[in-house]
């Protein structure tokens, strides 16, 4: 693993070299930007660098051989922390900070013991999105007093997902999208099975690989197709639509965190379109990511007469849908009232607000 195998993210490999070479590090990083894009690959590949035994600090290079690369590569360098929220667990829970039976002395004591091999610790925090403010506030002494040559980096998808006491202690790092030709010969190289294309597959993937894996069981992709055409019939409440949503999920069989992937796959497309269609109907021409999405985009325009505000309020039903993922475990519950009220708002009728 070198800098070579990241892809798409070279402007913040320069920033990072830049700072190194003048020994200029920050201590505390939150890197954001969309999901399956290679944010925690980037970031363990800096550590990797800056642990390699061969190259010095300055260099941020990685040879991939000595025991620290290794070590890194197969996650148990003792100067490396890494942690994400379990899947059984809707937030990153307090005891990984704060320390616990189930999760030994926590973060804020273990990335301040002495590093084991010299040089530094560092800590790589995924899943930054699902900090409750419980676990925020054990780390905040931490992120303002970091210990001597320590890093943490915070991993996220937004800003707007982050406390504003985590946004004030760290230095921002923005991820895009993977290029159209990055994602192409990531996925090439992934010896997939057989499924859609790459050629329909890369431009529906929005620039994520993990988008791409998801859209690439044919099965999946046709799902998409169906969504995009019910969200242009401006009723997506019709014919059952529902059920299909949920068969997708595959609400009993399919394990909790592949059905919150789906259901941010389902609210982000839905988001996309949506913002599309407000974009072409403010005058704006913007690249429909695929033909699929362009045919709906152009149904909807057709069938729509004014559809500006209601636009608005779409995307921003959509974005409530999408931040209350974590709280429902039955997604009819969830999926249900949303369709609803698409289907109310694209016809123009306000809704009743309901209580939480
Ligand atoms: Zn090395």
């Amino acid at each position: 693993m070198s800098w070579n195998e990241i892809r798409g993210h070279r402007h913040q490999e320069h920033l990072f070299r830049r700072a190194a070479q003048k020994d200029r590090l920050a201590s505390t990083f939150l890197f954001v930007g969309p999901e399956g894009i290679g944010k925690r690959k980037f970031a363990r590949q800096l550590a990797r660098s800056l642990f390699c035994e061969r190259y010095g600090e300055e260099e941020l290079q990685s040879c991939d051989s000595c025991p620290s690369c290794q070590q890194v590569t197969a996650g148990t360098h003792p100067d490396l922390l890494e942690l994400r929220k379990p899947n059984d667990k809707n937030s990153l829970p307090i005891g990984m900070f704060a320390g616990s039976d189930d999760y030994g002395p926590g973060l804020c004591h273990d990335i301040a013991i002495k590093p084991a091999a010299g040089g530094r610790r560092i800590a790589i925090i995924d899943d930054a999105d699902f900090l409750s403010t419980e676990s925020a506030n054990s780390l905040l002494k931490t992120l303002e007093e970091p210990p001597p040559r320590s890093i943490l980096i915070l991993l996220g998808t937004s800003e707007q997902q982050q406390l504003p006491t985590i946004l004030s202690r760290c230095q921002i790092v923005r991820f895009g999208p993977l290029p159209p030709t990055d994602l192409h010969e990531i996925l090439a190289g992934l010896e997939l099975e057989e499924g859609t294309p790459l050629e329909d597959l890369v431009p529906a993937s929005s620039g994520s690989v993990q988008q791409a894996l998801l859209l690439h069981p044919p099965e999946v992709f046709a799902f998409r197709t169906q969504l995009l055409q019910q969200l242009a019939t401006l009723n997506p409440l019709e014919g059952d639509f529902l059920k299909s949503l949920l068969g997708f999920l595959g609400e009993k069989e399919t394990e909790a965190a592949l059905k919150r992937a789906k259901l941010r796959f389902i609210a982000d497309l839905a988001i996309e379109f949506y913002g599309l269609l407000l974009q072409q109907t403010s005058g704006l021409n913007p690249d429909p990511p695929d033909s699929v999405s362009a045919q709906a985009l152009a149904q909807a325009r057709e069938r729509w007469a004014a559809p500006t505000v209601q636009l608005a309020s779409l995307i921003e039903r959509t974005e409530l849908m999408s931040s209350q993922i974590e709280m429902y475990l039955n997604s009819a519950n969830l999926l249900g009232p949303w369709l609803a009220d698409l289907s109310n708002l694209s016809h123009g009728r306000t809704l009743v607000p309901i209580e939480f």
